[in-house]
């Protein structure tokens, strides 16, 4: 095995996650660098173990019980360089592992243009390029200039153009391959930093006054289904407030399934399977989870 200070035995996975739920996994891997991630990797794979590479845990389903995988967690490869071009442009390379709320919110704060809408997504920079995370009307991919990616099949990290990640509503190329995202790099524009602020924070206090951010949960639980939101199909299917176990559609906002308390990962999926079949009969609609259920 490689350098062990990487490794940490027996992670309570729920308190990690953000829907706190999840079981113990026996190892769990924090590599700090792209040097210890990738050696991390190797180990697993001499030793024939399964891994999972996640960020925050703010879209995924972690099973219960002892968990099954090694999840490589990438939350202390946190390094970000920011360079100006001639053009008075700002490109920010951000490490995986960087938090995309505080990243957006420097770069607001410098008073540079496009990253107003992730203010607030609580993701890591990796776990937003896998999902292409977006909010009120851009997504990643449009600041997005390159990807760099360890293919853990052909043990080589390449840099992927912008154009060839194949970015779409939530979703991009790195779904279909097994490796990690190790770094992303990002193009802003100079704008009015006193207006850029302003959007920013009143995105916030959207996120404030619309989800119910004081119960732990995934977001959006479903992808909206084209002409349709998910909340108002659940809704009108009279199912805001119903539970599974401690699993919950929110009262505030019935596209969140929340933890009220105690719930477990089997609670969210079968409130998940409940809420697919009740909008299925009522409306023809099929609901597709955004949360990523591993
Ligand atoms: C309150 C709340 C509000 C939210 N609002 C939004 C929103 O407005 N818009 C939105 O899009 N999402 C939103 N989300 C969901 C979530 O924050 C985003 O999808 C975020 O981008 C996930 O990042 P993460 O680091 O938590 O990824 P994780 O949940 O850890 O992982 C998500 C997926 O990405 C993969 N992954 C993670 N990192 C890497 C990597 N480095 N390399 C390869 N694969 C990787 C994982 O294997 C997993 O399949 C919200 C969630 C919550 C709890």
């Amino acid at each position: 095995m490689t350098d062990n200070t990487v490794f940490v035995n027996n992670v309570k996975l729920s308190e990690l996650s953000s829907m706190k739920t999840g079981g113990l996994a026996e190892k769990c891997c924090f590599p700090e660098d792209e040097k210890q991630l990738i050696s991390c990797i190797h180990a697993l794979k001499s030793e024939k173990r399964e891994y999972i590479v996640l960020g925050n845990m703010s879209n995924v389903l972690i099973p219960d019980g002892n968990i099954d995988f090694v999840p490589v967690v990438t939350t202390k490869m946190t390094k970000v360089e920011k360079t100006f071009d001639g053009n008075g442009k700002l490109h920010v390379y951000a490490f995986c592992g960087v938090k995309l709320t505080k990243l957006a919110f420097e770069i607001c704060d410098m008073g540079y243009s496009g990253a107003q809408f992730a203010y607030g997504i609580p993701g890591t920079v990796g776990g937003a390029v896998f999902m292409n995370a977006g909010a009120y009307g851009s997504e990643i991919k449009e600041i997005a200039e390159f990807v760099d990616f360890y293919d853990a099949e052909k043990d080589e990290i390449i840099r992927i153009d912008k154009k060839d990640c194949g970015f779409g509503y939530r979703t991009s190329a790195f779904q279909e391959k097994k490796g990690v995202i190790l770094g992303a790099s990002f193009v802003f524009e100079k704008g009015d930093r006193e207006e850029i602020m302003k959007e920013a924070k009143e995105t916030m206090q959207k996120r404030v006054d619309k989800q119910p951010l004081e119960y732990p949960s995934c977001g959006s639980a479903f992808k909206r289904p084209e002409g349709y939101f998910a909340g108002k199909l659940i809704e009108d299917c009279g199912l805001k407030g119903i539970s599974v176990g401690g699993a919950q559609v929110s009262e505030k906002h019935a596209g969140f399934i929340i933890n009220k308390g105690g719930a477990t990962t089997k609670d969210v999926k079968e409130l998940i399977e409940l809420i697919q079949k009740e909008v299925k009969e009522k409306f023809d609609i099929e609901l597709v989870p955004e949360i990523r259920i591993l």
